[in-house]
Order: C-alpha cells, then structure tokens, then sequence
C-alpha cells in the first residue's frame, strides 16, 4: 500500500454512500430485458466517472449481528452459516478476499453521524434489523410503499486526491440489514424456494458494488424470486468478476480508509 504522501493534510476526502434494496418476495417478476449486470459508478470531482470498487488486494471483513436473525441459538448459528457461505459464494466469483470477524451488537444506521463513520470493526457489517424495537432498527432498511422491505446492502464510497495525482476513488466500508420481520419469508440456505441464502447473495452483491438489473434470471433481479437453487447466474458473475480481482489493486490512503483487516 502506498504511504501517503507529505502533502496529505490537505487532500480532500468526500464521502458519498449509496444503498440498494430488495423488495419483498411478493411482487410479481417483470420481464427480462436490460442488461445481465449493472456496477454502481461514482462520479469523481473532475467529472471522471469510475466504476464504485473495494479495492480487490485488500481482505474485506465482516462480522454479523445475528440477534434476530431467528429464534433459538441453533436457528441463529445456521444463520450466521448462511452469512458465511453466502460470502464464500461472492469470493469464489470475484476473487474478493472475505474474512469472518465475529459477531457484533452494532447495528448499521445513519445518526448524527453517517453508519461507517463508526463503523470501525469489520469492514461490513451483517445485521437483522427489528423495526419495533428501540436500539435495533435502522434508517438503512429501504421501504416499498408502507412496508419495509426485506432487505438493503449498500456501501461508503470515498475519494480523494494527492499532489498532482488524478482523484482516485474506492468503497471501504460496507452493510447489509436484513429485515427480521420478514425472517418467515425466506427458508434457511440455498435451496429450493426463495431462500435466506439468495438474499444474503443479493444484498452483498450490493454491498460490493452490484446494481439492479431487469434480468430475473440474475440473483440482482430487485425481487427475491422463488429459485430451484440460489447461485449467482451469468450476469452477476460477469459483474463481480469486474469488481473483483480482475481489476486492479487501488492503493488506498488509510486515513481515507482504515484497513480493519
Ligand atoms: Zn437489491
């Protein structure tokens, strides 16, 4: 990683951050038309649009907030497994390097301060959020008219720029919030149905970077759908291939991001 340069006090940090939602299993599937995979983008200061990346030499670690992610210990321990696999699945893919950091208590939302200005244990953090209860809601969770939705991944994205340098960008910090009440909704693992699994692969698709796409063949179809199995399909590979080791390292500052790995 590079050092930062004498001149660092005066480079400019901003910091913008940018969520995706999925949307309840209920909704009817739209017809597949778009393209197979859409990358978030960011737009730096001299109007250089970049695709928005983790930087893909770095481990990226997470930990989850598993409290009411089901009911009993043994419920919530397969929960954190699917966590953890769900992971392994995007790391396969993109070559993204995933570490399991424990459990926390933290739950990701925007106070007076903005989710990963404190977010300062694991890089992202996995929680199921309880909108009914004081302590363990949160402002991420996206809504579909009333209701909230199942689940939203997102990530911070920052920029800045040294010296003579072009302004460089990258995400550093990362959440996925999945909503509690809609625990029932979705069958534990991988299989058949729409699944637990599918969602945590769709949320962290956001998480590092992956839009929406029209697609409903694509795991980032915005509607979890009912799947024989929950694998990411052509289009999200192609996409996290791109936002993954296929791209190159991005050397970046650590007070832009501290590496918590
Ligand atoms: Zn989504």
């Amino acid at each position: 990683m590079r050092k930062p340069t004498k001149v660092a006090s005066v480079l400019f940090v901003a910091a913008v951050s940018v969520v995706g939602f999925a949307a309840g299993p209920a909704a009817a599937p739209a017809s597949a038309s778009a393209s197979q995979y859409a990358l978030a983008t960011q737009t730096l200061p001299d109007g250089n649009k970049v695709v928005a990346r983790w930087n893909p030499c770095q481990t990226i670690t997470f930990q989850v907030n598993a409290r009411f992610a089901a009911g009993t210990p043994s419920q919530r321990r397969a929960a954190i497994k699917d966590v953890r696999a769900a992971f392994d699945r995007a790391a396969v893919v993109s070559g993204l390097t995933f570490r399991y950091a424990g459990t926390t208590t933290q739950m990701p939302t925007n106070t007076s301060t903005s989710w990963y200005n404190r977010q300062n244990s694991a890089e992202i953090v996995v929680a199921w959020a309880n909108q009914s209860k004081t302590g363990y809601k949160t402002n991420l969770l996206g809504r579909s008219g009333r209701n909230y939705v199942a689940g939203t991944g997102g990530y911070a994205f920052k920029y800045w720029k040294s010296g003579s340098d072009p302004w460089m960008g990258a995400s550093g910090r990362g959440f996925v919030v999945l909503n509690a009440a809609q625990n029932r909704s979705f069958k534990a693992g991988f299989g058949t149905g729409s699944t637990r699994g599918e969602l945590l692969m769709h949320e962290i698709g956001h998480s590092v970077g992956l839009m929406h796409v029209s697609s409903t063949s694509q795991l980032m179809y915005p509607t979890i759908l009912s799947r024989h199995t929950a694998t990411y399909s052509t289009g999200d590979r192609l996409g996290l291939e791109r936002l993954g080791t296929s791209n190159s390292c991005i050397s970046t500052p650590s007070f832009v991001w501290h590496d918590l790995s």
